[in-house]
């Protein structure tokens, strides 16, 4: 029996009612870990409560950059409590992302003053760079990024940002791009990435995989992207099970 684990999935996004259900189906296929990145600080009390209800799920609670205004130290007190709930492994989904309309500073100061928090608490990081990645990358260095380490989510750069980001002890995620008949980038780095280099990731309910680009993205189809990671690397589904889920326990220090 395979065992999956999703290392970036919205599950709040999820509709509620369903949820339970698509937990189960999931598990059916051997997905039975979930990371699940906060967004906004208003969606953090809501990560609690699932992964009370829910067993097997993980949370990174943290500010996306598309909430980076909503920083303040009343917001980075409430994170500090946080990070002290058990289902807490990480902080995310934070970073920088350019193609969104909000300030770049604002971004930076958001960004940098989460990495120190997670720094400071020996917590990895789940990190969002779109548009935006050496700099990402340079910020995350600077504020000892390194140190604690973490996944850098919905790889999709080049082969030499990969190994810019492995120098800096980063996994990349990869999510449901890797099926895309268009995706150039991502299945190439990803075909020749050392076994220890990567993890998987849903980012449900967005990024949906082949053939079901055009529905919302379910926790289930992981499993469509373990598989197309197996015939990228050609190797077999138990071993990109094996290795993927093993990377993400070192990574995010669960063992
Ligand atoms: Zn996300």
């Amino acid at each position: 029996m395979v065992e999956l684990f999703d290392t970036h999935i919205h599950l709040d996004r999820l509709p509620p009612e369903q949820l339970a259900a698509e937990l189960a189906r999931a598990r059916t296929l051997g997905i039975t870990s979930f990371l699940v990145p906060g967004v906004t600080p208003a969606g953090w009390d809501g990560l609690n409560l699932l992964a009370e209800e829910h067993a097997g799920l993980f949370l990174a609670p943290g500010v996306h950059p598309l909430a980076a205004e909503s920083w303040s130290d009343k917001v980075q007190e409430r994170l500090l409590c946080l990070l002290e709930h058990p289902a807490v492994i990480a902080v995310g989904e934070i970073g920088l992302d350019n193609k969104i309309p909000v300030p770049m500073v604002r971004q930076e100061i958001t960004f940098r003053a989460q990495l120190r928090i997670a720094v400071a608490a020996g917590l990895p990081l789940l990190l969002h760079c779109r548009g935006a990645l050496p700099r990402c990358l340079q910020i995350f260095q600077e504020e000892q990024g390194p140190g604690v380490g973490g996944i850098l989510h919905a790889f999709s750069g080049s082969g030499e940002m990969a190994n810019v980001a492995l120098d800096l002890n980063l996994t990349l995620g990869f999510a449901g791009n890797i099926t895309w008949p268009e995706a150039r980038r991502a299945p190439e780095v990803l075909r020749t990435l050392p076994a220890t280099a990567f993890v998987l990731e849903t980012d449900a309910p967005d990024q949906s995989p082949e053939p079901h680009r055009r529905e919302r993205n379910r926790p289930l189809w992981l499993s469509l992207i373990a598989r197309r990671c197996a015939e990228l690397r050609h190797c077999s589904l138990e071993e990109v099970a094996a290795q993927t889920t093993e990377n993400a326990r070192r990574i995010l220090h669960l063992t």
